[in-house]
């Protein structure tokens, strides 16, 4: 605390991302990246970038890689914004799409970015239960006086998807207000809401290239929708900061959204890599949600989540265990990692609960 901080800092609780531990030989599964390198074409690119261009600002615009991003899903450059992260592009739709005087939805299990961003911008927010099979329950979203709507598909962290049907009937039920669909994962399960974006002009979807495109480092989200929306974001993006994709960040991003079989051998192996550790856990004694995504969540009968995430960490495996909210206390949230992650982790499950 200090007497120079405004009255908004001091009132911030800021989001906590996961750890990213400086120690050789970790199995790391606890913040959702990919365990397979991005494409070849993206590490090219990227060298052939560091030139003398670098003295020049990038494009503001990020127009190739929009191109790109537009070839990849069939779409025009004009429903297509970008951002650093899709943390980023969420947080221009806090602000620009979802700030109005009635409190905005989501659920109160999803992403914990989500009331952060509402502190941030002084937003208003109610958090809608998750069934009790910790699906969104989507008539609890029907005639409820809102602001905005957003929630991820599939959730996070519990990893179930929404069926896009379901999807719809909560966007058509909502049509005077944005519902922001929050695809990071959605590769995983492919449940996506963008065949509805040509009919609903209140529906974003958010994207990210840090989960299924192995491009967390790079920092690049974007956002799909009606172009009345994108020039929204884009009004809030160059009233704080013109560049937010530097040069890198554009070509290599182009680059990886150019090597559509790249992407979808690295989606193929993490999808069956999913199955078989969900199995294995399964037969440890865990109870595993249906998962969409690139993660499981799962609970043990006799262990507490807190005390097999210390005992993985002290084997050097590192997962991610939710003190908050209490229903989600028991569970751990396990990235898919390769084959041999998973085994290694299976094993040391095997010496702890056996
Ligand atoms: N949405 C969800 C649901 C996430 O889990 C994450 C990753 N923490 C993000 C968005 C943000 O991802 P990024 O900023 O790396 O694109």
């Amino acid at each position: 605390m200090s007497r120079f901080w405004s009255d908004v800092t001091q009132g911030l609780t800021p989001y906590i991302p996961g750890e990213q531990p400086k120690l050789a030989n970790l199995v790391k599964l606890n913040t959702n990246e990919n365990p397979y390198p991005p494409s070849p074409r993206v590490i090219d690119a990227l060298r052939a970038t560091a030139d003398d261009r670098l003295r020049l600002y990038p494009d503001p615009t990020s127009q190739q890689l929009r191109e790109a991003i537009g070839t990849f899903h069939g779409l025009s450059i004009d429903q297509i914004f970008v951002g650093n992260g899709s943390d980023e592009v969420l947080a221009h739709a806090f602000l620009g799409l979802l700030k109005h005087d009635l409190p905005i939805l989501f659920p109160d299990i999803s992403y914990s970015f989500y009331p952060v961003y509402c502190g941030l911008y002084q937003i208003a927010w109610r958090e809608m239960p998750l069934a009790a099979d910790f699906s969104i329950h989507v008539d609890d979203y029907l005639d409820v006086p809102n602001g905005g709507i957003i929630f991820p598909n599939p959730n996070a962290p519990t990893g179930i998807a929404l069926p896009v049907t379901e999807v719809e009937r909560l966007v058509a039920g909502n049509p005077n207000v944005v519902v922001v669909v929050d695809e990071a994962y959605v590769d995983f399960c492919g449940e996506t809401a963008l065949p509805l974006i040509d009919r609903y002009p209140n529906l974003l979807v958010v994207r990210t290239l840090s989960k299924a495109h192995s491009l967390a480092g790079l920092r690049v989200g974007y956002a799909l929708g009606h172009p009345d929306l994108i020039e929204g974001l884009n009004r809030v993006k160059d009233s704080f900061n013109s560049y937010p994709l530097d040069r890198f960040a554009q070509v290599g991003a182009t680059a990886c959204m150019q090597d559509r079989p790249y992407f979808e051998q690295c989606r193929d192996r993490v999808i069956a890599s999913r199955e078989r550790l969900s199995a294995g856990l399964r037969g440890l004694g865990f109870e595993v949600l249906p998962s969409g995504a690139n993660f499981v969540f799962a609970r043990h009968s006799a262990h507490a989540g807190a005390d097999l995430a210390a005992a993985l960490r002290s084997r050097s495996i590192i997962v991610r265990h939710f003190k908050q909210p209490a229903r989600i206390d028991p569970f751990l949230r396990i990235t898919v990692g390769t084959d041999a992650e998973c085994d290694a982790l299976l094993a040391a499950l095997t010496g702890i609960c056996g």
